[in-house]
């Protein structure tokens, strides 16, 4: 049995925490019927524990192939901690050291670079003619001891490097006078083959793994040191408690060093050692589960050439490929065989790159289970998507980072899409995965153009009314419909106590959102003018009278605050506010009990004075704008316009803290077709609320008015006697699959809306504004304000 519930599908071996119970029972057992004690004491549960962590030492020795009379083995805490050691000591060398590194490495090898006097990053033409005899480094640093590393196999795509490449090297370099030592990460090529430390032409000094690649448990890595390199942690200045015989500080200064075992030098402090007893365990299932590592290597290998021949022969209906390959074939003519994974970027059928912020949003909702991004493979990232030094240089000031949703930039992708294999994957998780791929990427017609111009209804001419307005006081939280017959203002930000307050995390300062926390979403907050109280309701059933609730004075007295600490700033969509976070016990902990997340309450300046405004986000879509390219359906632009051309950025837009502008609309026509078309798919139909709009505006009974998706094109509307200017349409994410009402994750909408309304890979869905207060003077400029029922008409300045 797995740990994996039966609809996933997981397909990210890097750091797997797939667990076999089976494993977490032995380990557990163990645990409970002996005592361990911290191995450093003559107490028969610390020499129990020393016993049992040599033991183990010397089975993963053996399990590697690693003959201990050459090789010692030294717990770290991962791969990168071990890496850190060899630095420490090769900076500490009387003469430094050098260090060039392939440039397929992962990040953890490439920062080795910062201590070293010189550095070069090689390719494999670069490798080689190094072991033909073009020493990098031979105008350089002459008594400096060089370092190479090298990845066994490339966590980014698969591909696999010569391990001779560290025997040629040492040939190559004992003909000089430098001392050259190489450092092989086999953190993934151990995670599903043999490593063979035996084999005649292993001649790697330094090996770094991490043990939860192969055994999904414990955390835990491991360095592997060649005894005839060890002289070179001679020069290591620290030591910490474990490392050492003696230690005198008082009047002198002055310490012996353990000398006998390289591993008692190295590991300072107090070792994980139940982590390492859980080792014992894991191996043992591990090889009760999937017998030898060459047959998980079989496997796998198995495998990954399926999903690569799936994900090939996926076509788009005029014949292109829905998805770039980055792993090589593994059929491929002189190719090496790669590790079991697949790198890819998805394209659609003109073309153009799907972000995988896109992708990520369906794959989480379809519970597919995939690594994207950068994938802390720079080099490797660099090499295949074309990007140079200085785009990423400029992608990093405009705004990119790992993770953000512009993830496609001056039209190149900025990361790609990893599906890995481990011992316990299986047919059906890749048959799944293409499918899935196939479902939502494939594109069986091609959307032609539309060429002729949407119909517009003439100005004046009421085609509509407002059907409901909401506000969201607490970002995230439940909406306050606004009673019929009540008229509310409308702000430059936004509807007046629209996000005027957020949740931040007491840890991060982070706010909160109901795309990670969806249960914010039972946080029922009514404005209560008469009392002057915003008050909180949580609670199971209103039936039953179990809510629990708080109340928050409107009024924003400074004793309420936290006057230490006056200006949290906080993130919102990776932006950073200032809010004034809440003192009271109560108020904080009765969210923090809601939630189950230690938070706090904390307060926008109301108007977005100062540090407190944030600049609206949201784009005008290029159809809005007089020069259109296109007209609407079929695409949304979403190339960013340089400042001066774009007076929507320029204005600089205040907004509380709404996940991108003033005012979000919702047509209703629109609310019905979608469900038109979930209902046709066997889902079931979602109500406007889904969509978290602060205005939904419907139909007259009895007209034609506005078809489906019209606010597309719209450029702005009349509401009452306010007037509304259009800024995009709204992008939208998984976070419309919680259901308002209950908080839990369903499919829908998000899974119809990704098939039926997503434009260059981005799915759209209602459309931003922000009230427009140019024409408007006497009470309607001083005050104003929109109504449920108020009539609606579109205009259009085009
Ligand atoms: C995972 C991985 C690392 C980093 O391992 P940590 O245990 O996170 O330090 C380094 N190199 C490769 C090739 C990896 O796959």
């Amino acid at each position: 049995m797995l740990n994996r519930t039966p609809d996933s599908v997981y397909l990210d071996h890097a750091g797997s925490t797939v667990c076999a119970k089976s494993l977490m029972d032995s380990f557990a057992a163990e645990m409970s019927s002996v005592l361990y004690g911290n191995p450093h004491s003559a107490s028969w549960p610390s020499q129990l524990s020393t016993t049992r962590i040599e033991d183990i030492r010397l089975r993963l020795l053996n399990f590697f192939r690693a003959d201990p009379a050459e090789y010692d083995l030294v717990f770290v805490a991962n791969a990168t901690a071990g890496v850190k050691l060899v630095v420490e000591a090769m900076r500490s060398l009387p003469h430094g050291y050098v260090y060039a590194h392939h440039q397929a490495c992962h990040t953890s090898l490439v920062g080795a670079r910062e201590d070293a006097r010189h550095a070069a990053c090689l390719d494999d033409d670069g490798v080689q003619s190094w072991i033909q005899g073009q020493d990098p480094f031979r105008d350089v640093a002459r008594h400096a001891a060089t370092l190479f590393s090298f990845s066994a196999q490339s966590h980014m795509n698969g591909r696999r490097y010569p391990l001779s490449w560290a025997k040629s090297l040492k040939d190559q370099a004992a003909t000089g006078s430098r001392q050259l030592y190489t450092l092989l990460d086999a953190a993934s090529l151990s995670a599903t083959s043999q490593l063979d430390l035996s084999a005649p032409e292993f001649a790697a000094d330094f090996v770094v793994l991490s043990l939860y690649k192969i055994f999904g448990f414990p955390d835990i890595g491991a360095l592997i040191v060649r005894r005839s390199a060890e002289a070179v942690f001679d020069h290591r200045r620290y030591f910490g408690g474990g490392t050492v015989d003696m230690v005198v500080c008082v009047k002198e200064q002055w310490h012996a060093r353990k000398t006998q075992f390289l591993h008692e030098r190295l590991e300072d402090g107090t070792l994980p050692f139940h982590n390492i007893m859980a080792i014992d365990a894991a191996m043992t299932v591990h090889k009760r589960l999937f017998g030898s590592m060459d047959q998980v290597s079989a496997h796998t290998r198995y495998l990954a050439s399926r999903l690569y021949e799936g994900l090939r022969c996926l076509r788009h209906g005029n014949g292109l490929p829905v998805c770039v390959l980055y792993t090589d074939p593994p059929d491929g003519e002189g190719s090496r065989p790669s590790g079991p994974m697949v790198s890819f970027n998805l394209v659609t059928s003109d073309g153009g790159w799907v972000s995988l912020a896109e992708f990520d949003k369906l794959a989480i909702l379809k519970k597919m289970h995939v690594r994207t991004g950068g994938l802390c493979s720079p080099g490797s990232i660099a090499t295949a998507l074309g990007l140079e030094p200085w785009e990423m240089r400029r992608n990093l000031s405009a705004g990119f980072r790992c993770g953000t949703d512009n993830d496609i930039m001056a039209g190149k992708p900025t990361g790609v899409i990893r599906a890995s294999l481990g011992a316990m994957s299986t047919e059906s998780d890749v048959d799944s995965f293409v499918e899935f791929v196939e479902e939502f990427f494939m594109e069986e017609t091609v959307p032609a153009p539309t060429t002729e111009s949407p119909q517009h209804s003439t100005e004046n001419a009421a085609a509509m009314r407002v059907k409901a307005v909401t506000v969201f006081p607490i970002k995230s939280c439940a909406g306050f419909s606004v009673p019929r017959g009540t008229r509310w203002e409308v702000r430059p930000e936004g509807l007046a106590w629209d996000r005027e307050w957020c949740l931040v995390h007491r840890g991060s300062g982070q706010a909160l959102s109901q795309k990670r926390y969806p249960k914010m979403a039972l946080l029922r907050p009514s404005l209560d003018f008469d009392r002057g109280v915003l008050r909180v309701e949580h609670g199971v059933s209103e039936q039953e009278g179990i809510i629990d609730f708080v109340e928050i004075p409107l009024s924003a007295k400074p004793d309420l605050f936290d006057t230490r600490d006056r200006q949290t700033s906080s993130r919102v969509c990776g932006d950073e506010i200032s809010a004034q976070s809440y003192s009271s016990d109560e108020i904080n902990d009765f969210f923090t009990d809601a939630l189950s997340v230690p938070c706090v309450l904390a307060r926008f300046p109301a108007g977005g004075r100062g540090l407190g405004s944030r600049t609206t986000k949201a784009r005008m879509q290029k159809h809005q704008r007089p020069n259109k390219i296109r007209q609407l359906p079929g695409a949304f632009p979403d190339i960013p316009s340089p400042p001066d051309s774009d007076s929507e950025q320029q204005e600089n837009g205040k907004i509380l803290l709404a996940n991108e502008s003033p005012m979000l609309l919702v047509h209703s026509s629109s609310v019905d077709a979608l469900n038109e078309e979930i209902v046709g798919r066997g889902g079931e139909s979602v109500p406007d609320a889904t969509f978290r709009p602060n205005v939904v505006v419907e139909n007259l009974p009895g007209q034609p008015g506005e078809p489906a998706y019209a606010e597309d094109s719209w450029s702005g509307v009349r509401i009452g006697d306010q007037d509304f200017k259009f800024l995009g349409a709204c992008r939208r994410c998984h976070m419309v699959c919680v259901d308002q009402a209950t908080a839990e994750r369903r499919e829908e909408p998000f899974s119809t809306l990704a098939k039926t309304r997503r434009f260059d890979g981005k799915v759209y869905f209602g459309a931003h504004m922000r009230h427009d207060a140019a024409n408007r003077h006497g009470v309607a400029g001083q005050v104003p304000t929109i109504e449920v029922g108020d009539s609606v008409t579109v205009y259009d300045e085009r």
